[in-house]
């Protein structure tokens, strides 16, 4: 019997306007994707449609209607199903990643074990995750801070004109651990001129200072800075990451970017190869897609998992966040429940 695929709108709301150098809001919308086989088995995802990446809760609706009846009737076949789909229609990347991580939920269940003890994996490696702090004005930054008392380790959005007064009113507000993303909001030149700022507010990691295309500029900021640079935007999927190689530190792997759990675990593997950093991150999403991208999170440097902890109404429960600590699911599958 052919697995069967359903799926659901998940209407999320941020606690607070999520802003960042190209915009923002409070109201999200995404897709869950349920696959069921003939034994009364279901497994979950989510995707988290980005229109940076070009894709919207419709396009990503009507990638998954199209993706559905490839499924086959063996949710084993992963590697298989994950190839079909990617040579029926390319892109959707938001859209394959529900799929895969409704069928990796779907097989560890059937197995009976967690996804990251399918891969042989060590949960307890997980490293810290960090906590978001997005644009916004001095008393809500104060705010926000005060709100992520529980993590060790917060992360900027910069990329904006107030840059300056940004770093600024964090430091006042606290002594944790900073790291920037500034999302393309600078040039290299600009970023060369801030490196000494950065440095002067004990920021620890800067993520895609430049725009996506602009490799050489990211090499440019790297000779001259002291912290590692991540690129973000600049590294969609593995093809990516042999030019990055010597041009920055790390990559930034989002299931919504690369596609699928499986292509995750290749990047990983590429960017070793290169002696890269690896951090894993997210988009404004559930329990469900962030408990998908949490079982590689034994395989990485950096973890920025704080999509779900930035909502006010997570329909799901999975892996948890307790003082920064990210914790995963024992049970089989991604290990997800309703709340
Ligand atoms: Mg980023």
């Amino acid at each position: 019997m052919p697995l069967e695929l359903e799926t659901e709108i998940l209407n999320l709301t941020t606690r607070h306007p999520f802003i960042i150098a190209r915009g923002g809001q409070s109201d999200y919308r995404t897709l869950m994707v349920r696959i069921k086989d003939a034994d009364g088995h279901e497994g979950w995802g989510e995707a988290a449609a980005t229109r940076f990446y070009g894709e919207t809760l419709e396009t990503v609706q009507a990638a998954v209607a199209m993706y559905a009846p490839l499924l086959g009737d063996d949710p084993h076949q992963l590697e298989a199903i994950e190839r079909r789909m990617e040579l029926a229609l390319r892109g959707n990347a938001a859209a394959r990643a529900a799929i895969s991580s409704a069928l990796h939920d779907l097989v560890g269940k059937r197995l009976g074990v967690p996804v990251w003890r399918l891969w042989g994996l060590d949960a307890a490696a997980a490293p810290q995750s960090t906590f978001t702090i997005g644009i916004d004005t001095a008393e809500m930054i104060r705010k926000k801070v005060a709100e992520a008392s529980g993590y060790p380790i917060l992360k900027i959005k910069l990329g904006s004109d107030r840059d300056l007064e940004l770093l600024r009113t964090i430091r006042d507000a606290t002594d944790r651990e900073l790291r920037v993303d500034a999302n393309c909001g600078w040039t290299a030149a600009h970023t060369v001129k801030m490196l000494p700022v950065l440095e002067e507010f004990g920021v620890t990691v800067l993520e895609q200072p430049v725009m996506p295309h602009d490799l050489d500029g990211l090499a440019h900021v790297r000779r001259a800075a002291r912290i590692p640079l991540i690129a973000d935007e600049s590294c969609v999927t593995s093809i990516d990451i042999a030019r990055l190689a010597g041009r920055v530190d790390g990559i930034n792997i989002k299931l919504a970017k690369c596609g699928s759990l499986r292509e995750a675990l290749r990047m990983i593997a590429i960017a070793r190869s290169h002696g890269m950093m690896v951090m894993v991150g997210c988009m404004i999403e559930s329990s469900l897609g962030i408990t998908a991208a949490a079982q590689v999170t034994p395989l990485v440097d950096i973890v920025d998992l704080d999509g779900a902890a930035l909502l006010r109404n997570d329909p799901f429960e999975g892996a948890t966040i307790t003082g920064g600590q990210l914790a995963l699911p024992d049970a089989p599958g991604l290990g997800i429940t309703r709340r």
